[in-house]
């Protein structure tokens, strides 16, 4: 953005910037979204957000899609001018969801090889996630085995729903196994809500990133919740951005109903887990503050999540907003708090070395 060019550059701090929620796009994958884009009834969601993205004249547009394609002058050269010391970067959404099944799992091989190249090259600045097709969950559960154990890659990324389809479905479950065993977290990024859901949103242009991304997101990680998925990968860990799609804000209400639906067997689908749905937030999940750069946001989620649980993301490129790093460096928390929210919070959920 112009904008970025004219900001003063941050100020020297004593702990590194680690910025979690970080995109790129290979140039390949934008040739398969436009052959998806001009095909036969493409999902709404995807012609709203990548089909405005790669045709829009706009400036903040052309900056995305130049920025997402670029792993390596370019963009170091925007975290320097924005102190960020390390992007952890990962596939953007909805990467090779919105694929066919064979072009998905081909595609991500090849994009986590491109990003695990990048990461060799810059290997202090850059770490990686690793990109999965859950259309085939065997395939998906080799590829996160690939993916940490020969690419050096430290996190998976999913981009929530696999057209229309949620992890809390059993058929998904290799895919936290193999998160699981290979002590990895999984980030859910948020993608348009489906074709049977997009509705409402579309009409009244709420469907991105504004609000539409949080709402389907945060039920995407509920699911998993209520499913019982925890109580299967007692230490499988999950990272949400956005401030948690603002659960920690519903959890008083979450664990209040949840319990009142599951002792009334109102649902089939909503059977006893072992633990409040807000201990599970708690135990299983990070929260990062990409696209937030709200103190009182973030010390709230710290206090019901713990200081150790929520981390840094400026969510690059499309919230590529340098003035937000200074305004985080600002907060009212202790230096304790503020190294942890940076960088060892980073650290310890991705295992940077
Ligand atoms: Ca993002």
């Amino acid at each position: 953005m112009e904008q970025a060019q004219t900001i003063a550059q941050p100020a020297k701090v004593d702990y590194a910037r680690i910025a979690t929620e970080e995109a790129f796009a290979p140039p390949e994958m934008l040739k398969i979204w436009r052959k998806i884009l001009d095909g036969a009834d493409p999902d709404p969601g995807f012609v709203s957000l990548i089909g405005f993205y790669m045709s829009s004249p706009s400036a903040r547009a052309r900056h995305i899609i130049e920025c997402l394609q670029d792993l390596d002058q370019l963009r170091l050269q925007h975290m320097d001018e924005a102190g960020i010391d390390r992007q952890v970067i990962a596939l953007t959404s909805p990467g090779v969801q919105v694929m066919d099944k064979d072009t998905a799992v081909s595609f991500a091989q090849v994009a986590n090889d491109q990003l695990s190249e990048a990461v060799r090259k810059h290997p202090t600045r850059f770490s990686g996630m690793v990109a999965i097709a859950p259309q085939d969950p065997a395939a998906a559960a080799k590829e996160i085995e690939r993916g940490v154990q020969e690419l050096g890659l430290t996190g998976i990324i999913v981009n929530s729903h696999t057209q229309g389809e949620y992890l809390s479905d059993p058929k998904f479950w290799e895919i936290f196994e193999a998160a699981q065993a290979n002590d990895t977290p999984i980030y859910l990024h948020p993608n348009t809500p489906p074709r049977n859901m997009i509705g409402p949103f579309l009409e009244c242009g709420l469907d991105g990133a504004i609000y539409g991304f949080g709402v389907e997101t945060g039920m995407h990680a509920l699911r998993l919740i209520t499913a019982g998925v925890f109580d299967r990968f007692p230490k499988l860990q999950i990272i949400l951005g956005h401030m948690g799609e603002a659960l920690p804000f519903w959890s008083y209400r979450l664990d209040y109903m949840h319990r009142a639906t599951v002792v009334s067997k109102r649902y089939a689908s909503m059977q006893p887990i072992k633990k409040k749905p807000s201990e599970y937030l708690r135990e299983n999940f990070y929260i990062t503050n990409s696209g937030v750069a709200s103190e009182p946001a973030i010390k709230f989620t710290q206090d019901m999540m713990g200081a150790d649980r929520v981390m840094y993301a400026m969510d690059y490129p499309y919230q590529h907003a340098v003035e937000e790093v200074s305004i985080l460096d600002g907060m009212a928390i202790s230096a304790e708090d503020k190294k942890r929210f940076f960088q060892s919070n980073a650290e310890a959920a991705f295992r940077l070395k």
